[in-house]
């Protein structure tokens, strides 16, 4: 019988846990993927510590999934056995409900979620919709690409959201963030950065990609910003970055969980200021990133670890001490 092997999550706050498995076979319409990177997001986090309700349980965390295809089942067009191929987080709809009828199937009534609601990419092989996985082409590291996932294709949904402003303020400079800010350079956009108070480091590193003004998140940037993105959970920076944005600016939240938002006072959202949340991705949204970030010059800076060092992948980052973005190799 062949195997695989996958860092498994049994129970939320228990330490991930490398076992090894009968190789599935795909069904109908799904392909078998011989992952080769798979970043770690921020929602990963989320789901080993329990943050997300409706986890399923064992789980195999991870939707940003690069890898080859090493079988392909019936039903299956456009991919084949040896291609290259992205896996995120969105992992099937229903294609039925109000919400896939409307253009908004991030939004379904039952979506199928990688690393969340299936099995996903802290592993060494993976199954995947073949509806949902993404065609990548040859240039490009996996590794370096494997960010673009999530962080690219989540992040470039939120900055669309956010609009066609000059000025754009991101709260929280990690993964997304280090990649919004290379694309809103290259559309000639400035870019703010807000991050922890005194990360001196994170601050450089946004300078380092463009970013016109780097700061602590309660510090006002130099002038008000047309829009600001909070990819940091913490909810205190709401009140913060509709501080920062100007009469009708627009503050997106772009993340999947965040802590509680503390009052405020009503004028801070008067003069038309918006507050609005992303939810999950469209295919759509992931073939405008996919065609954009090439051509933008998207380069992730990332730290690689061995797949049965997810634990402290995990850890580095929910403490802050990346860089970047996290990538496992199996
Ligand atoms: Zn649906
Ligand atoms: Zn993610």
């Amino acid at each position: 019988m062949q195997t695989m092997h996958a860092m498994v999550l049994d129970r939320p706050r228990a330490p991930l846990i490398m076992r090894e498995r009968p190789l599935p076979a795909p069904g109908l319409g799904e392909i078998l993927v011989a992952v080769t990177a798979c970043g770690v997001c921020r929602t990963d986090l989320h789901v080993v510590d329990g943050e997300l309700p409706h986890s399923t349980l064992p789980i195999v965390p991870g939707h940003e999934i690069v890898g080859r295809v090493a079988a392909v089942a019936a039903g299956v067009s456009g991919f084949s056995i040896g291609d290259r191929v992205g896996v995120p987080w969105l992992g099937g709809t229903c294609g039925s409900c109000p919400y896939c009828r409307s253009d908004r199937e991030n939004l379904c009534d039952t979506p199928i979620f990688t690393g969340y609601t299936r099995d996903g990419g802290f592993a060494n092989h993976v199954i995947a919709d073949a509806r949902f996985s993404f065609p990548l082409g040859e240039e490009g590291k996996d590794a370096e690409i494997a960010p673009w996932l999530c962080a690219g294709l989540i992040g470039w949904r939120s900055y669309r959201m956010a609009g066609g402003g000059e000025t754009l303020g991101l709260y929280g400079f990690g993964a997304a963030a280090h990649i919004l800010a290379q694309v809103a350079k290259w559309q000639g956009r400035r870019v703010f950065a807000f991050t922890r108070k005194g990360d001196h480091p994170a601050q450089g590193f946004a300078r380092s990609l463009g970013a016109v003004w780097a700061g602590d998140s309660d510090e006002l940037p130099p002038e008000p910003l047309d829009a600001a993105i909070i990819f940091a959970p913490v909810g205190a920076l709401v009140p913060a970055a509709l501080k920062a944005v100007k009469r009708g600016g627009r503050v997106v939240c772009g993340g999947i969980h965040m802590s509680d938002i503390p009052s405020f006072p009503y004028a801070l959202l008067w003069e038309e200021r918006q507050l609005v949340s992303v939810a999950n991705l469209t295919r759509a949204d992931a073939r405008a990133f996919l065609e954009i970030a090439p051509k933008a010059g998207v380069k992730c800076e990332i730290t690689r670890y061995p797949l049965a060092r997810a634990n402290e992948a995990l850890s580095d980052l929910r403490d802050g001490r990346l860089q970047g973005a996290a990538v496992l190799i199996p």
